[in-house]
């Protein structure tokens, strides 16, 4: 058979979570909470389970939700959105990810990519016939050089990808990074599409410069985020694009045909819980802050080097120190033999540099975090 998709193995996530469940090692690996969704939002989707909303939405969403979705992005990042024409309720936000990048990408075209990327864009750019152009972060820092990524600009280049905060390098962007970005779209006419799924975790106080801030980037991009991350239910899969009005009427024309619509109780329970309990949303960032933290102080006098993680729910170690495996042979071991489960970082570079960082994620309970920085100290 002639794959589609001939580089494409079983995702890193599933591999490392399977792993760690044959050696029954503590599992950060695959990033999820370990803690369960609020009680309200369970609470109001059995509610709504059980009173027989169970048919159908509307393709593009509830008209509930959309509105708690727009009414939380003027809140945080004083934008006005039409939230009935431009916000659409997808199956999380890979299906997100995924319309977005059907949406605008033709045979032939060039998207910029930068790695570490997560693992869902350019099977997505792929299969619309595209190519994606990966430009590489460096370790510690993986900072953007904008030159260089003007370089990278051809006549084929349509798109580029931005991730903040990001996984798995737990940067967040800059002004300046946004200033630039602005200049090269404005100047190549390029869309963006902006996986922002971590919005709400930002921590030491950083602000999340998403694009929605900005009505000149907005015009040309694809916003997309993940309820999952926010409400500690990834596997009830919603999340949703937020894109200009002549932009998401071309979203909705494929969103129709992968999926329709999405969870019609979750949408009703999300809408509700946006209403009622948004202080959850306010808290994140110091929760998982404070998780970080505990995490940190636990691996302090390892020979592991923390990298700063600035948003998400990950954490890069350097382990030069610990091993001279690289980083795919090292997680074996680690989930085998010491029966901590992480995720290698090479396996999101199209060229791996070659770097001894692994990445964790501490969205877990704190005797779980200190159980694994307990073994991580000993090696
Ligand atoms: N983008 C990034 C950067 C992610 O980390 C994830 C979730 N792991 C997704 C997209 C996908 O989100 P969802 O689970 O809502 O599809
Ligand atoms: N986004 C999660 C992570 O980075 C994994 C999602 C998945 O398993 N596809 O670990």
């Amino acid at each position: 058979f002639n794959s589609k998709l001939p580089d494409v193995g079983v995702s890193i996530f599933s591999q490392m979570s399977e792993l760690a469940n044959q050696f029954s090692a503590i599992n950060l690996s695959q990033g999820f909470p370990e803690f369960d969704t609020p009680n309200f939002l369970k609470s109001q989707i059995t509610h709504y389970v059980q009173h027989g909303v169970n048919q159908y939405s509307p393709s593009s969403g509830v008209p509930k939700l959309q509105q708690q979705i727009a009414s939380l992005i003027q809140k945080k990042y004083a934008t006005e959105l039409n939230a009935a024409k431009q916000i659409t309720i997808t199956s999380g936000a890979t299906e997100a990810l995924f319309v977005a990048i059907q949406t605008i990408v033709r045979p032939n075209d060039e998207v910029i990519v930068f790695d570490p990327a997560y693992d869902a864009y350019k099977p997505a750019i792929e299969l619309a016939g595209g190519r994606s152009v990966h430009i590489a972060l460096k370790a510690p820092d993986y900072t953007i050089n904008w030159r260089t990524v003007e370089q990278k600009i051809t006549k084929h280049t349509r798109a580029i990808v931005i991730n903040t905060p990001h996984n798995p390098t737990a940067k967040v962007i800059t002004q300046q990074d946004i200033t630039e970005l602005k200049r090269l779209v404005g100047t190549y006419k390029l869309y963006i599409v902006s996986d922002e799924v971590y919005e709400h975790i930002t921590l030491d106080e950083q602000p999340h410069l998403s694009v929605l801030r900005d009505q000149e980037l907005l015009a040309q991009s694809f916003v997309i985020s993940s309820f999952g991350k926010t409400f500690h239910c990834t596997g009830w899969k919603m999340g949703y694009c937020i894109a200009p009005e002549h932009l998401a009427s071309e979203f909705r024309k494929i969103h129709q045909y992968v999926t329709f619509s999405s969870f019609t109780p979750a949408q009703h329970a999300l809408a509700d819980m946006l209403e009622q309990q948004s202080e959850h949303v306010d808290s994140l960032s110091d929760f998982y802050q404070q998780k970080r933290d505990l995490l940190i102080r636990h691996l302090l006098g390892s020979r592991f080097t923390v990298l700063p993680s600035q948003g998400t729910y990950f954490l890069l170690l350097d382990y030069s120190d610990v091993s001279d495996l690289n980083d795919v042979e090292f997680c074996h071991w680690l989930v085998e033999q010491a029966g901590v489960a992480a995720i290698p970082l090479s396996v999101f570079y199209q060229t791996p540099p070659g770097d001894k960082v692994i990445r964790l994620c501490f969205a877990k309970n704190d005797e779980t975090l200190k159980e694994a920085a307990h073994i991580l100290c000993q090696l």
